[in-house]
C-alpha cells in the first residue's frame, strides 16, 4: 500500500535542508502530543522511524519518508509545546508559517488534533496559512479510542461544521493509533491527492 512502502529517508534541522522541490510532499502538522509521530508511525508501520517522544516538543527535526512513487511524507515540528522558550517557539511557528504558504511542491496537508482538543487557536492558524493555497487538508482526530462512540460521532459532526466554511478543502477523520482504526480512510484521501 501507499503508506506502508513509505521509508524513512532523512531527517533535517533547517527548512532549507529540505530536498528539491521537484517531487510532491504531503505534510503532516499539529500540536505537540497531539498524536503525529503515533499516527505516522502506525501508517508507515514502522515503529522505530518517527519516534513517539516522551518529552513533547524536543526533537524538532523535520523527518522525510519517501514513497514508491516518489512523493515525499514530510513531518514537520510539533507546535504550541509550552515548555520551550518564547523566542524558540516564535521560531519554529515562522517555520511552518513559510513552508506551509510558499512551499511549492506540498500538495496536501494532514492536519493531527487530538479528538479531545480539536481546532485549538494554532490549529486554526495553519489552517489559516495552508487554505489560501487551494490546496486539501485532511484532519485526523486522533486518539479516538479515547472517547466513547457517542462522544466520539459529536466530536467529528462539530469538527466537520466549523469547518464547513472551507468547503470541499478539508475534510475530517476519526483515528486511533491504539486501536489502528482510520489507516484505509486516511490512505484513501492521501491517494486521491496523488492522482490529480
Ligand atoms: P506527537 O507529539 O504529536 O508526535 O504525539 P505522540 O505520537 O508522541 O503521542 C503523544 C502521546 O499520546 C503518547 O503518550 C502516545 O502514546 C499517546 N497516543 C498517541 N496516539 C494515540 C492513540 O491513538 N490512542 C491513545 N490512547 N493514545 C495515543
Amino acid at each position: 500500500s501507499l503508506f506502508r512502502a513509505a521509508r524513512f529517508e532523512i531527517s533535517i534541522a533547517r527548512p532549507q535542508d529540505l530536498p528539491a522541490p521537484d517531487r510532491a510532499e504531503i505534510a503532516f502538522a499539529g500540536r505537540s502530543n497531539a498524536g503525529k509521530s503515533s499516527a505516522i508511525n502506525t501508517l508507515v508501520g514502522h515503529t522505530r522511524l518517527a519516534f513517539v517522544s516522551k518529552t513533547p516538543g524536543r526533537t524538532q527535526l523535520i523527518n522525510i519518508f519517501r514513497m514508491n512513487n516518489g512523493a515525499a511524507l514530510v513531518d514537520l515540528p510539533g507546535y504550541g509545546y509550552a515548555k520551550v522558550p518564547e523566542s524558540v517557539r516564535k521560531q519554529w511557528v515562522a517555520l511552518l508559517e513559510e513552508y506551509l504558504s510558499r512551499r511549492e511542491s506540498l500538495i496536501g496537508l494532514i492536519l493531527i488534533m487530538d479528538s479531545r482538543h480539536p481546532l485549538t487557536p494554532l490549529d486554526q492558524q495553519m489552517l489559516n496559512w495552508f487554505a489560501p493555497t487551494g490546496r486539501p487538508i485532511h484532519v485526523l482526530l486522533t486518539k479516538s479510542d479515547k472517547l466513547t462512540r457517542g462522544p466520539a460521532i459529536q466530536t467529528l459532526a462539530k469538527v466537520r461544521k466549523e469547518l464547513k466554511a472551507w468547503g470541499d478543502q478539508i475534510t475530517v477523520q476519526l483515528f486511533s493509533s491504539l486501536k489502528k482504526q482510520g489507516m484505509d480512510e486516511a490512505e484513501k484521501v492521501v491517494a486521491g491527492w496523488l492522482e490529480h
